[in-house]
């Protein structure tokens, strides 16, 4: 990482949100839920699918986790109305999770209720390894009840023995190399290694018949993603490609042209920073470029 990405990785959370807004804009459909369902329709007449995340971590009391789960559920009417071809994405934190165990499974059954009212597939994202347990152990007491799958990630140590712990069920899972800062100690830091774990976690899914979002914008990952697929004989609607909505378009396209499923996680709401933190902090050279721009704007 060159010094700028460094410098930029380290002072972002010090820059004032208003800042931040421009650049990160392209990684969110907007504040509204009517900004998600526009965008997906549109992603959808591109041959893509979508999957719709309220924005909002960090909930302090009961009642904002309430405001999430309803929101979540007209999420969920909304997509059944429109008649599209999406599904929602699922932060237990969100439900309540660090405030009461009791509060997030109650949060949660209401909205899986729903979800199986309509036929809408519900996936649980895997946050910061404090809630890696709690949401493994979730998906499992819940899985045979409704059509849910969560998030496993390739920088943890333990992926490789979480899949094997869990295959005495239905696999559902996004694969992912995980976004969060973790100690050394649980995670892999090496980006090489874990793309290494990425690949053996895919192919022990894969072996294990499992469906799995292949989540990644790394080529060289697609390019495996390809090849394992095609070793184990997956059909089309056996899979899926996903990326996050903002990130590599090009990429995006060539895959969903090669014949793929693929699904854009399409985040929308008022909590945008936190969220869009992760991804600048993922990919700095968004904020150098557009620095680049303005200075040679001023030096004309
Ligand atoms: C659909 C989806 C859902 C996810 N859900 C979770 C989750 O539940 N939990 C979790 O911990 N993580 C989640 N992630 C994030 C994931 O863990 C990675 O942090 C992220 O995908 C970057 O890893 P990568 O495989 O794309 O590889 P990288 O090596 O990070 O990226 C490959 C290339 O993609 C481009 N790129 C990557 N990120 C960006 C960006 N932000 N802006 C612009 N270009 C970029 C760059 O060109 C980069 O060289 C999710 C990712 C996706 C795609």
């Amino acid at each position: 990482m060159s010094i700028f990405n460094k410098s930029v990785s380290i002072f972002i959370d010090k820059v004032p949100p208003g800042a931040i807004a421009p650049f990160a804009k392209r990684y969110i459909a907007g504040p509204e839920l009517t900004d998600a369902i526009e965008l997906t329709k549109k992603l959808n007449s591109q041959g893509a699918m979508t999957t719709i995340d309220v924005l909002g971590e960090f909930v302090n009391t009961k009642e904002e986790t309430i405001y999430y789960r309803n929101l979540a559920i007209k999420v969920l009417e909304a997509i059944d109305k429109n008649k599209l071809d999406a599904n929602l994405s699922l932060k237990l934190t969100q439900m309540g999770l660090k405030l009461s165990k009791a509060l997030c499974l109650d949060n949660i059954e209401k909205i899986f209720e729903k979800a199986k009212e309509l036929g809408i597939f519900v996936r649980i994202d895997m946050e910061d390894s404090t809630c890696t347990d709690d949401t493994l152990e979730i998906y499992r007491n819940y899985r045979d009840k409704y059509n849910i799958g969560t998030v496993l990630q390739a920088y943890m140590r333990r992926t490789i023995d979480d899949i094997n712990k869990l295959s005495d069920g239905r696999l559902n899972f996004r694969l992912c190399k995980g976004i969060y800062d973790e100690p050394r100690e649980i995670a892999y830091k090496d980006k090489e290694i874990i793309r290494s774990n990425y690949i053996w976690c895919l192919e022990e899914l894969l072996i294990k018949k499992a469906y799995v979002g292949i989540a990644t914008h790394d080529e060289y990952l697609v390019f495996h993603a390809e090849r394992l697929l095609k070793k184990y004989g997956y059909k089309r609607d056996e899979y899926e490609f996903q990326m996050l909505l903002g990130v590599d378009e090009q990429l995006r396209s060539i895959i969903i042209n090669r014949g793929h499923r693929l699904r854009v996680y399409v985040p929308f709401g008022k909590d945008w920073l936190p969220y869009s933190i992760r991804r600048l902090k993922e990919n700095p050279n968004i904020m150098k470029s557009a620095i680049e721009g303005y200075i040679k704007k001023y030096q004309r």
